[in-house]
């Protein structure tokens, strides 16, 4: 059974982004990624420090942005306006999610598109639906990279997504659909009737579903791919913090079946973050007119 290591992906991918990063300067760009947080959640605090951390030790100039939780919508788009038309930005990502009382589809809308680091606004969503993305959706990008990492099968396999967000389950389903990868793909949600059924003739299944360990042995047939998109709070009192970090799968019943698994924490999690980095470094790039 493969263990799918983020952490040793990202680590492979990162030399190369240090050398784009030195070549761009060399160049008089200096890329930089403006990191947009509103209020306090600890999740998302802690989710922008290692966003912090991974593009300093890249050579990417980390810009953060703080409003309080009492934010207004009107200055969170004053915010990302501001951004859009400096110069010295080459990307913007506003942290998932917001505060109830604000509107964030509206916020990422208005994110310009050559920025959006995230790749979700509209306009880099369809780029994306037609085959030809600009930038990735972080978190879908480092699950296609790990697969590509691994040199797992994926051509003419039956994938199952689980989740249809905009930001993992739908692009993941889209662009395992395509002709890079050529797999036949299921995107399964809260309404569809006998999940089971649909999981259990996955060869790649992934689940991004937010449900502590739902998906279970029963599940999943032998020799199956499965990728862990879940990172999930669960309250544990035997820990230090009072909680533990754990996936959408149940990964002890799971993972004796699989080909290869993703953990969680150590999984996913760590490619999300370097893949931020490598659609910052393509926005840098972008806007030197040094990409297509
Ligand atoms: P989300 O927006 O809440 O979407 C969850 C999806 O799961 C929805 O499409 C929902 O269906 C579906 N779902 C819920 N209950 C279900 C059930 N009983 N059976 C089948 N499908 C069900 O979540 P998300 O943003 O995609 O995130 C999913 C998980 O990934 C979370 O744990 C999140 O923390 C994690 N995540 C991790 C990373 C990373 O870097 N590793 C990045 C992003 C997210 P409906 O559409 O019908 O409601």
């Amino acid at each position: 059974m493969i263990l799918m290591s983020g952490a040793e992906v990202a680590k492979s991918l990162e030399q190369r982004l240090q050398e784009e990063v030195e070549d761009l300067r060399k160049r008089g760009c200096q890329p930089t990624l403006a990191v947009l947080l509103v209020g306090d959640n600890p999740a998302s605090q802690s989710y922008v420090r290692a966003k912090l951390k991974t593009a300093e030790r890249i050579g990417i100039q980390a810009r953060h942005y703080e409003l309080p939780q009492s934010a207004q919508q009107a200055e969170l788009l004053a915010r990302v306006r501001e951004l859009n038309v400096d110069r010295q930005v080459h990307g913007i990502l506003c942290q998932l999610p917001l505060p109830a009382h604000l509107n964030a589809d509206e916020a990422v809308q208005q994110i310009a598109p050559l920025k959006d680091v995230d790749g979700l606004t509209a306009a880099n969503m369809g780029l994306l639906a037609l085959g030809t993305p600009r930038f990735i959706p972080c978190t879908p990008a480092g699950i296609l990279e790990m697969l590509r990492f691994y040199k797992l099968p994926v051509a003419g396999k039956t994938a199952v997504v689980i989740g249809r967000s905009n930001i993992v389950g739908r692009p993941v389903s889209i662009l395992l659909s395509q002709r890079d990868w050529n797999a036949t793909v299921m995107l399964c949600h809260s309404k569809s009737l006998q999940l089971a059924e649909w999981t259990r003739r996955a060869d790649l299944l992934v689940a991004a579903v937010g449900i502590p360990e739902f998906v279970t042995g029963d599940m999943v047939r032998e020799g199956a791919v499965v990728v862990d998109v879940g990172i999930n709070r669960v309250t544990d009192p035997g820990r230090p913090k009072g909680y533990r970090i754990c996936g959408d799968v149940n990964h002890r019943q799971v993972a004796p079946k699989c080909l290869a698994i993703t953990p969680v924490p150590g999984g996913v999690g760590p490619m999300t973050v370097t893949m931020l980095m490598v659609n910052t470094v393509q926005a840098a790039r972008l806007q030197q007119g040094l990409a297509p």
